[in-house]
């Protein structure tokens, strides 16, 4: 006899391993299948922003139990133009993933959550049954099925639904071991520095107690294909000039350009990284990760208490990321990485105006929605802004 569960998930990520938390202690019958030994090392920043904040209150986690830096601010370069500003009251930290994606997956265990060690090869649909087939061999059965596989899902492949590769982006990072007093030089920021690439930025984010600080670039895969810019040896530059030595650099793709257009197939659906679910604008993911876990679990809760269609459900909660992303995300996305010149009048405007570079600050956090920065930085807002760092 198969073994069978009211919902499996796939991949314990943050997004699935945040679902499972929620429905276990529903008291729904729920395994994770993770292909990965725990803790798995995920290839990341570690900058949990405010946004991820109110999921993890929800989940019972206290970030601050796993946090290694609480950042104050953030300093931003372009060539010779450095600004920046430092937040106040607002809650971003730095982490380590295999520490905050384990202390996640624990609270699933203990919350009841099964976690098996396998990799899913493929699906199989039979009625309302899905059948599981693992790398063991085994089959297992379940009515629901969570994709949180990351940005190689299989569930996606498996229920025909594709993510464009000129929407994937591509990343350089790795863990530098630092000194307290290289450390202490960034003031409790992050940095971030959009000297070298049309698409992206490198960034250097410090962990105080790791006494480490990650050092990483990202930018649309494109313009990596494309570009004989030598990216390793920029940030090896950057590093020397900080006299850290910068140990192995991991590559890593990434969803940069948008989220999938369909969430899933009947009661199969994708969430995290596996929907695109990431900012066009920064790269950051875990906040939405963490939500569309916990809007996944609430749609299967009413699916199997209400016989509301899980997909149509998951989709319709789904709605306001889908539009931050795909509508305002891009469009900042458009107007931050519009090219040298584009650039280096918004550093400009940003250094001669604290307002400017304090919105631009809450947007790349994720205090305030794209929605509310799109509407808050039209052209005609800026105009005052634009004159004065043209004539200046
Ligand atoms: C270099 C880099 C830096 C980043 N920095 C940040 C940052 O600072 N802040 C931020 O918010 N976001 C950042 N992101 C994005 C963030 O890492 C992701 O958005 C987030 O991890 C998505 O979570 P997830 O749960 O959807 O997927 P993942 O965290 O990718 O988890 C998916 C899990 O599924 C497992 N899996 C995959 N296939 C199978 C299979 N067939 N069978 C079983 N298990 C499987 C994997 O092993 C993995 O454990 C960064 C991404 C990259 C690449």
């Amino acid at each position: 006899m198969k073994d069978s569960y009211d919902i499996i998930i796939v991949g314990a990520g943050p997004a699935g391993s945040a679902a499972s938390i929620i429905l276990a202690n529903k008291g729904f019958k729920v395994a994770i299948i993770e292909k990965e030994n725990l803790p798995r090392h995920k290839h990341c920043g570690g900058c949990i922003s405010s946004r991820s904040i109110p999921s993890l209150q929800k989940l019972g986690i206290n970030i601050e139990s796993v946090s290694l830096h609480k950042y104050k601010g953030f300093t931003m370069r372009y060539g010779d133009l450095v600004t920046g500003y430092d937040w106040g009251d607002m809650k971003v930290y730095g982490v380590y993933r295999e520490v905050f994606d384990y202390a996640i997956t624990n609270k699933a265990i203990d919350a009841g959550v099964v976690i098996l060690k396998n990799q899913v090869k493929k699906l199989r649909m039979e009625d309302d049954i899905i059948l599981v087939f693992l790398d063991n061999d085994n089959i297992l059965e379940t009515k629901v099925l969570f994709g949180a596989d990351g940005i190689h899902s299989i569930i996606r492949k498996e229920i025909g639904v594709t993510y464009q590769k000129n929407k994937l982006g591509f990343c350089l990072e790795t863990e530098v071991p630092a000194t307290d007093e290289i450390i202490d030089s960034y003031n409790d920021r992050l940095f971030l520095d959009f000297s070298y690439f049309k698409e992206g930025y490198i960034w250097a984010f410090p962990k105080k107690l790791g006494k480490t600080i990650n050092i990483g670039f990202g930018t649309d895969f494109h313009t990596v294909k494309n570009s004989k810019i030598p990216i390793k040896k920029i940030l090896q530059r950057y590093a020397q000039d900080k006299s850290l030595f910068l140990p192995r650099i991991h590559g890593a793709f990434i969803p940069f350009g948008g989220t999938v257009d369909c969430f899933g197939r009947n009661t199969v659906i994708l969430l995290g990284d596996a929907a695109g679910l990431v900012s066009p604008l920064s790269g950051e993911g875990i906040s939405y990760a963490l939500e569309s876990g916990i809007y996944a679990a609430e749609s299967a809760i009413d699916f199997f208490e209400h016989n509301t269609p899980l997909l149509e459900s998951y989709s319709r909660k789904l709605n306001s990321i889908k539009n931050e992303i795909n509508i305002y995300g891009l469009q900042l996305q458009k107007k931050m990485y519009r090219g040298r010149t584009h650039r280096k009048l918004m550093f400009k405007m940003c250094s001669k105006n604290q307002d400017i570079m304090k919105k631009l600050g809450e947007i790349f956090t994720q205090k305030i929605t794209y929605e509310q920065g799109v509407k808050q930085l039209t052209p005609l807002k800026l105009l005052p802004a634009m004159v004065k760092a043209l004539v200046t």
